[in-house]
């Protein structure tokens, strides 16, 4: 047993994560939780702000990690492979029938989903 020096209650060791030493830290997990909640409601903004600029800094390098990451796995993955073909073939029965956006809202999804 330990007590958490955060709301002060003994909890068993299992509600204690594991720090850096290897001992269990001082506050306990639900209290880990709840603060870590309350910073990224404090700071949501913030970060989804700053996963923004990285993006659009490093748009470039994201999108080249991205394509590697597609090719890689067309190539090992035969499944992934099976269901890009089969989405180029959707894309291309769409466009042919429709021009417009219209038919992408009656899917209900975009081709990024499917
Ligand atoms: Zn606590």
């Amino acid at each position: 047993m330990k007590q958490c020096s955060k709301c002060k209650s003994i909890k068993s060791l299992e509600e204690f994560s594991i720090g850096t030493t290897g001992r269990p830290v001082s506050i306990c997990k639900e209290c880990i939780r709840q603060y870590s909640n309350r910073w990224y409601q404090k700071n949501k903004e913030k970060i989804n702000e700053q996963r923004k600029k990285y993006y659009l800094n490093n748009k470039e390098k994201v999108n080249g990690q991205k394509k590697k990451y597609r090719n890689k796995r067309r190539r090992t993955d035969s499944t992934y492979r099976l269901l890009c073909n089969l989405r180029c073939r959707i894309y291309k029965v769409l466009k042919g029938r429709s021009k417009s956006a219209s038919t992408m809202k009656l899917l209900g999804c975009t081709m990024e989903q499917l």
